[in-house]
């Protein structure tokens, strides 16, 4: 038996006006109809936020793989040398060489395991090796805090971007921005050098979250 079908025969024994029996359905239907829309919206809002979560989880900080602008693509001798030693020490100690995007990592992200060590880092940020004057590139949109020299940085900028990251860019050889300068991602920052504390030209770049050096690695938008 339906819901009409129901109304029909309790009021089947009553005398009403012949409007009445479609009046009394269609107030029931339309309460129905209200749990149904509140069903609904709570449906929705639970769905808004799961997709919040989603994209805020998606939409975390993230660095761009050029880290260079290589024009001609070809390593000088010289850097491709490097690379060889490189790639033949790694196979010695059976570790894989770490490309991004084409470019080389002559030293990885390293956070200290020894008890020994002096310091909690080994290496605060990665090595991406190239030619001495090739174009550094911003990562991320940011705005310059830091254009100067350090012994042990050489020529570093340092750039501040959202939510607490800041990005390091050491052994430059020209330093091309200013501090308080806007950059977005992409753009020409300075050129690779080996001023500082370095054996040879490469461009070390460091990640920072709350001041925090974090693996840019992991940060990286493929
Ligand atoms: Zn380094």
């Amino acid at each position: 038996m339906n819901d009409n079908q129901r109304v029909r025969n309790a009021f089947s024994s009553i005398k009403a006006p012949d409007d009445m029996i479609d009046k009394v359905y269609s107030s029931i239907n339309s309460r129905k109809n209200q749990n149904r829309t509140r069903r609904i919206i709570g449906m929705s809002m639970l769905g808004t936020i799961l997709t919040g979560t989603i994209v805020l989880a998606v939409m975390r900080f993230q660095i761009s793989n050029n880290f260079l602008n290589v024009e001609n693509k070809e390593y000088s001798e010289e850097t491709q040398n490097s690379i060889s030693v490189i790639e033949h020490n790694n196979e010695m100690q059976n570790k894989e060489t770490i490309r991004v995007n084409g470019f080389f990592i002559s030293y990885p992200f390293e956070k200290n395991t020894s008890l020994y060590s002096l310091g909690e880092y080994a290496h605060k940020g990665i090595d991406i090796i190239a030619d001495k004057g090739t174009k550094v590139l911003a990562v991320a949109d940011g705005k310059v805090t830091k254009a100067e020299f350090n012994s042990a940085y050489g020529y570093h900028i340092v750039m501040e971007h959202t939510d607490g990251y800041e990005t390091l860019y050491a052994h430059l050889q020209e330093m091309k921005v200013d501090v308080g300068d806007t950059i977005v991602t992409g753009e020409e920052i300075g050129t690779v050098g080996a001023t500082g504390m370095a054996t040879g030209p490469h461009l070390h770049l460091e990640l920072h979250y709350n001041g925090e050096p974090v693996n840019p690695l992991e940060y990286i938008n493929e």
